[in-house]
């Protein structure tokens, strides 16, 4: 079959095959719906992908910037199940488990104990280890109180207000709720917004204990799903077109008054009856502009951004570190992983959310400083071997008080252009979870559409 006769006047065009377009097409797909995605990079997965870093890396893939999951991202979970990727081949999956190091303290260590939700977490807040006993109530408390008011905030307000607002200590709020506020939501608290954490509390917390469980890619992150996503849409027929930049659109209303759209990519100028801009928010508020013939401040979704940064460092194979992940405050270093979970013995993964001093630092100083931070875990830690140092500078929107009622909805005014991707009103912060549920949900939008 051409690609010509592929496309039907019910062929859904997605622009963006991040994890939210690929949601939303495998859907589409799967629902017999033709779909064709436009990709300006050369490659799927966009903010989660594989890339190959010639020169340090030549015989590995590495990700675009290291990804965790958690037990509650159940619509990842179940698409994975969808698309035949088995959990147990790509997933480790691990109880909720933090280990915390800082030069100023001894270890903190929150240990999760085999027993149903919310229980696990109160037992691991009571014996949470070198944390005082009134700090260890203080805890308990504001889980109770907060679980009374069913994780809702009557106005919304920042983290660190909301924090303030259940006393808890610095020291806790130094040890354990900047590093996890940091590591969901990618935003300092001060910054953050209270309700869409505390939206995450209640997701990982509150229902099964597997909720609060970390998964880590067992591989990168394009062979575990980006391909086989892709896969699925070319068996359905669907048609992916990489190194499609779209650049601009421009609808075009025939004498039936039914809409069609002229899609001017980078390649070739293509027209299409529905669309999904399942591109980030600053590129689709652009593309949104020029389908609605907006003036740019009324397209903007006021939304501003953070960087991620992940320092890969590669050890001679046999330096193992005792946990999976390890965490860090007080230190430039957040989180590292041990990446002996997916065959790459002696590679750490050293993740810095947000923005701060390291952005400025020369990158080999930035290296030795975290080298130097990982031997409080490893102290006879020898010299690396090799280093590559990621950084996304607008990986995530920034996730600030009352940002929910600023993110847009999947619908749009045009009744036959849709939105899909992680900043959309998901509940959820920036992350895989918030994308895939939003191309997901897109796309049943259009199935029930069709439908009718
Ligand atoms: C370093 C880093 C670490 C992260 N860590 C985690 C984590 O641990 N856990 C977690 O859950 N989440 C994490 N996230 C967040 C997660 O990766 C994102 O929320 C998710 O990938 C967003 O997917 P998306 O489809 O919404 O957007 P994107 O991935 O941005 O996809 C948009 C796609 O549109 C394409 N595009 C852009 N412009 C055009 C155009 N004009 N024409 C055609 N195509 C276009 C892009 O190339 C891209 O492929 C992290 C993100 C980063 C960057």
């Amino acid at each position: 079959m051409s690609q010509d006769s592929l496309i039907s006047s019910s062929t859904v065009h997605i622009i963006g095959a991040g994890w939210s377009g690929l949601a939303c097409a495998v859907t589409l797909s799967r629902a017999g719906i033709p779909v064709q995605l436009l990709e300006a990079a050369p490659q799927a997965g966009g903010r989660a992908r594989s890339v190959q870093y010639r020169k340090s890396f030549p015989h590995t893939l590495l990700d675009n910037g290291q990804h965790i999951m958690l037990g509650a991202y159940h619509h990842t979970l179940k698409l994975f199940k969808q698309l035949d990727i088995k959990e147990q081949d790509v997933l480790y999956r691990q109880s909720l488990n933090l280990v915390l190091n800082s030069p100023r303290s001894p270890v903190i260590r929150l240990t999760a104990p085999a027993l149903p939700a919310p229980w696990h977490l109160i037992i691991a807040m009571l014996t949470f280890k070198n944390i005082s006993l009134t700090d260890r109530l203080k805890l308990v408390l504001m889980l109770v109180r907060i679980r009374l008011k069913q994780f809702t905030l009557t106005k919304d307000c920042s983290v660190a207000e909301l924090l303030n607002h259940y006393s808890q200590s610095q020291r806790l709020i130094e040890a354990l709720w900047e590093p996890l506020c940091l590591a969901t939501m990618n935003t300092p608290i001060k910054e953050a917004s209270a309700q869409v954490f505390l939206t995450v509390l209640e997701k990982s917390f509150n229902h099964s204990r597997q909720n609060s469980d970390l998964l880590f890619f067992k591989s990168d992150l394009s062979s575990v799903f980006v391909n086989k996503a892709l896969n699925a849409i070319r068996q359905h027929h669907g048609i992916i077109l990489f190194n499609h930049r779209v650049r601009n659109i421009e609808l075009q209303t025939d004498t039936s008054s039914s809409n069609t759209f002229i899609v001017h990519t980078t390649k070739e100028t293509i027209t299409a009856s529905t669309l999904v801009l399942a591109t980030p928010a600053y590129i689709t508020e652009k593309l949104q502009g020029q389908v609605f013939n907006l003036k740019p401040e009324h397209s903007k979704l006021k939304l501003t951004y953070q960087p991620i940064c992940t320092v890969y460092l590669q050890y001679p194979e046999h330096i193992k570190f005792e946990q999976v992940m390890t965490g860090f405050f007080g230190t430039l270093s957040q989180w590292a992983i041990d990446h002996r979970i997916n065959k790459q013995p002696g590679l750490i993964a050293v993740v810095i959310s947000s923005s701060g001093r390291h952005l400025q630092l020369p990158e080999e100083q930035l290296v030795d400083t975290i080298h130097n931070e990982l031997k409080l875990v490893q102290p006879d830690l020898p010299l690396w071997l090799q280093y590559q140092v990621v950084i996304e500078k607008k990986a995530t929107f920034n996730c600030t008080v009352n940002i929910n009622t600023v993110r847009p909805d999947f619908n749009t005014s045009n009744k036959r252009v849709f939105l899909a991707g992680d900043f959309t009103r998901t509940t959820y912060p920036a992350t895989l979870e918030g994308a895939v549920i939003s191309g997901i949900q897109t796309a049943r939008h259009i199935i029930k559409q069709h439908k009718r």
